[in-house]
């Protein structure tokens, strides 16, 4: 039994009055149980990150980011150890455990360019005598709260760069598998990062609600469920913070009846069953138009029946079981609503059994074809391996369903018209867009986050955005007075508003 505690300046803490048990979703054992950290324990923490900052933010940028790079190597030295700890709690195959770490690394690398990403801009002579630039400096203390289903890459969404940028970093990961998080703060610690820059408290909504409201956090950065996102958004905003917060998604691809078909199925069998549907970017909606759904369903059935669905530790696997005992109860409701609600389920993923896991939290690939926009199935966000046919007449009614679904973070369209493709990228109302490309996710220089009710504030994740969210900006304006020439330095007294000459 694991006992994970928190993090707090540069070492493990005592435990919580309060603990809660976690589990290793595939066996449904107790793996074990992580503190709980109370109000008060919290402020501790925010006071060690607020002295830590004092002098990190000091540090020169060049120095920041070697502490970065010693890290990137840290981690991929460890990667096997970091993998397994991500399989064991959340369940995902190994392979896309390392898929994860790696894509967080890609952020890591990014920050590691923080000597560049900081520089201002400077204009000489924006006057007589005058030049004007521009600083981004540290906020100071910055917290950020993810969910469990990105237990290594959403926190290296949000701390590599807010640490380059010279904050100081208090990360809340998820109750449910926390211990990847504590590893990667233990690695940071090695690679020199001073003690309190970065601290993990584990926690509940009573940690989150202090991080939240306390006045020396600065900025919160959430990604989780969209309910919980507007929560966060609004208490935050409400005691002054600057915050991003990513909420939940219902990823539509858009089949043409043009597209290649083979590989509009191979994308879609990773896209929507990979990491068991417990991914914000999987696709759960493929809006057929056209003929399109009749081939379409006659090639996917039998790769979903062949999925291999087992622990994600063993080799080739291609999806492990669902986060809990309660998740896999809620999705296997909404197939039930599914059925109850008219749709014709083609694989049901509840007849599965995983002879050696009997206890596992494991469901299926599911199918379910002649879905309306009237179904909850469509409507909500299940976060399961659950795929819902919507056969569609047209371009337009498919784009105009997209339109209309209340998240907007992912879609895709699959087609061999550029014409289309373009008018799809134009007009649709989602953060972000592939053509030909299932899940797509901004590399780690751009910037990640969707439309409507899949992110609350104005700054997408990491990239440009990430830098811009974790520094605040500001402006110079400078006159030195000249003994050559007295009149440009501005003896006499001006009463009007100040014009530049
Ligand atoms: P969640 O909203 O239940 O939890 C996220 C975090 O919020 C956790 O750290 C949790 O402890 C905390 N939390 C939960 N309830 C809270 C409360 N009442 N008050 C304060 N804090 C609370 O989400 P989850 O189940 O861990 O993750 C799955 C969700 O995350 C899905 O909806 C998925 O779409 C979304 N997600 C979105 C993105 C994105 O980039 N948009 C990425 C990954 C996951």
């Amino acid at each position: 039994m694991h006992t994970i505690n928190h993090y707090i300046n540069g070492g493990h803490s005592a435990p919580s009055q309060r603990t809660q048990a976690f589990f290793e979703p595939a066996t449904g054992e107790q793996r074990g149980t992580v503190s709980l950290a109370s109000a008060v324990e919290v402020a501790g923490v925010i006071e060690i990150a607020k002295k830590a900052h004092e002098s990190w933010s000091k540090v020169t940028p060049l120095n920041r980011s070697r502490v970065l790079f010693k890290f990137k190597a840290l981690v991929e030295a460890n990667m096997d150890e970091l993998a397994e700890l991500i399989t064991r709690e959340h369940g995902k195959v190994l392979d896309d455990a390392k898929g994860e770490i790696i894509r967080g690394l890609e952020v890591v690398e990014f920050a590691c360019g923080i000597p560049h990403l900081l520089k201002g801009e400077h204009t000489e002579q924006v006057g007589g005598g005058v030049d004007a630039w521009t600083l981004n400096q540290s906020l100071g203390v910055v917290a950020g709260i993810a969910p469990f289903n990105f237990p290594v890459m959403v926190p290296m969404w949000m701390f590599p760069i807010a640490i380059a940028c010279g904050n100081s970093f208090i990360m809340k990961p998820s109750e449910k598998d926390p211990s990847s998080v504590m590893r990667m703060a233990e690695l940071l610690t090695e690679a020199g990062l001073p003690n309190g820059v970065f601290n993990v408290v584990n926690g509940d909504k009573e940690a989150v609600d202090t991080l939240l409201t306390h006045k020396d956090v600065q900025a919160v950065s959430f990604v989780g469920s969209t309910p919980i996102a507007e929560y966060i958004y609004s208490t935050a905003s409400a005691h002054g913070k600057r915050v991003q917060a990513l909420g939940g998604a219902k990823n539509h691809m858009l089949l043409m009846p043009d597209a290649d078909l083979d590989q509009a199925v191979g994308a879609l069998m990773g896209a929507a069953y990979g990491s068991a549907g417990e991914r914000c970017m999987a696709i759960s909606v493929v809006l057929a138009v056209g003929e399109s759904g009749d081939a379409l369903v006659e090639k996917l059935l039998p790769q979903i029946k062949a999925l291999k669905v087992g622990n994600g530790v063993t080799p080739e696997m291609d999806m492990g079981p669902l986060i809990s005992a309660q998740h896999l109860e809620k999705v296997s409701n909404y197939v039930e609503t599914g059925v109850n609600e008219g749709a014709q389920l083609l694989a049901d993923g509840r007849e599965l059994s995983v002879t050696d896991h009997q206890q596992g939290y494991f469901l299926g690939g599911c199918l379910f074809d002649h879905v309306t926009p009237e179904m909850t199935i469509y409507k909500e966000e299940i976060f399961g391996p659950v795929l819902a046919i919507v056969r569609v007449k047209d371009y337009s009614e498919a784009l105009q369903l997209i339109n209309d679904h209340e998240f907007g973070n992912g879609t895709a369209i699959f087609t061999q018209s550029g014409e289309a493709a373009r008018h799809f990228c134009h007009n649709v109302q989602v953060g972000m867009v592939g053509v030909n490309v299932p899940i797509p996710v901004p590399m780690a220089f751009h910037s990640f986050g969707g439309w409507k009710r899949s992110l609350f504030g104005p700054l997408h994740m990491h990239g440009p955005d990430g830098v811009r969210f974790y520094t605040k900006r500001k402006a110079i304006t400078a006159r030195w007075p000249q003994s050559t020439n007295k009149s440009a330095a501005g003896t006499k007294a001006e009463f009007v508003m100040p014009t530049m000459k």
